[in-house]
């Protein structure tokens, strides 16, 4: 069976929970390889065998923390090439992407990004399903040229377990000068509070221009501080400078697809659809009844959300007994 070919990501030994995503993907297809950059390996092997890796290419060098993506992406073109393998998935994050964009350069291949499923075609092809004008439109697409390269959106894919041998094969790698054109100087670990990171996040409550004010937005924190929920904002909000960019969901911002994500006091813009439209569930809360919203919401709340969310806290605080 060939190989698939699946980029890690992982943090200090802890696989991501997106590999696992993609190495459910890459079991429809073949027999999947992880691809690990970077120490850590010895942790992270047996958690990837959970999930269905059959190989693990571990290629420890310390240029993959000193120079940005490229070398990763000259990494996985050595492999390409050696392993002939019938796609590489790699994570649909803003670091993934580029690795693919790179790799497709490199390899003479066809890329799709954002895809929310990869299936086997009749052709055993991989058949990349990809929501597009904010998921007005479903596309399905298939790479014609090279090696299929899919970049997988964070949490569109249920991780399936899956027993793998997971047998480490160290690979030697060096980069080029070329990869290493820019270099790392400096690392500055984000400020990381108690709610978890919204791009990876099972819930995400999201405020918008209706929250008023960088003081009315609070509310939205305290929602996503009773849930356990990641917090999101709008475009309005950011630029207002009520929330910090980061946190911004949307065309220009993150993407998400958590399994419930709460839209207060957001109209429902095409462009916020583009980032939150595969979310499981969808709980819009908004005065207007007319707010395009309530066109994608599986569940909508018309009301005043300084009136609505109140109550809401409160109903959580009795489930919970506090
Ligand atoms: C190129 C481009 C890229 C863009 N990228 C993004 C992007 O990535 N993300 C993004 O979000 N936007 C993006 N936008 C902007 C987008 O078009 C909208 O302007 C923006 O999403 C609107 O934000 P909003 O819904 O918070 O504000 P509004 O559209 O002003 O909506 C506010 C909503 O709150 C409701 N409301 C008001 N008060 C209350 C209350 N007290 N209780 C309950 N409901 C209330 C109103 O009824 C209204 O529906 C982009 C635009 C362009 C042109």
């Amino acid at each position: 069976m060939a190989e698939v070919l699946v980029l890690a990501e992982h943090a200090d030994g802890e696989v991501k929970k997106v590999t696992l995503e993609l190495l459910t993907a890459a079991k429809r297809l073949g027999s999947p390889s992880v691809v690990w950059t970077g120490p850590g390996v010895d942790t992270g092997a047996a958690r990837l065998g959970e999930y269905g890796a059959e190989k693990v290419y571990a290629a420890d060098s310390p240029d993959f923390s000193g120079y940005v993506v490229a070398p990763t992406a000259e990494l996985l073109a050595s492999l390409v090439a050696d392993k002939a393998p019938a796609a590489v998935l790699v994570a649909g994050t803003t670091e993934g992407k580029e690795i693919a964009g790179r790799l497709a350069i490199k390899t003479g291949s066809g890329v799709l990004t954002d895809a929310v499923n990869v299936t086997a075609g009749d052709d055993g092809a991989p058949v990349a399903e990809q929501p597009n004008f904010g998921g007005a439109i479903t596309v399905h697409s298939v790479v014609r040229a090279g090696t299929p390269i899919i970049a997988v959106r964070p949490n569109a894919i249920s991780p399936e377990a899956a027993a793998g041998a997971a047998a480490v094969e160290a690979v030697s790698f060096a980069a080029s000068d070329a990869a290493k054109a820019a270099a790392v100087t400096e690392r500055v670990v984000a400020e990381k509070g108690e709610r978890p990171d919204l791009t990876e996040a099972q819930l995400v409550v999201s405020g918008g221009r209706g929250t008023g004010s960088e003081e009315g937005f609070k509310i939205i924190e305290k929602l996503a501080d009773a849930l356990g929920a990641a917090v999101g904002a709008s475009r309005a909000v950011t630029d207002a400078g009520w929330y910090p960019h980061q946190f911004q969901v949307g065309q220009t911002g993150k993407t998400v697809s958590p399994q419930l994500y709460m839209a207060v006091g957001i109209s429902g813009a095409i462009q916020h659809r583009a980032g939150m439209q595969t979310s499981k569930t969808i709980v819009a809360i908004n005065k207007d009844p007319e707010a395009p919203i309530f066109e994608i919401a599986d569940f909508g709340i018309v009301g005043d959300l300084f009136t609505v969310v109140p109550q809401l806290l409160d109903e959580i605080a009795k489930h919970k007994g506090v």
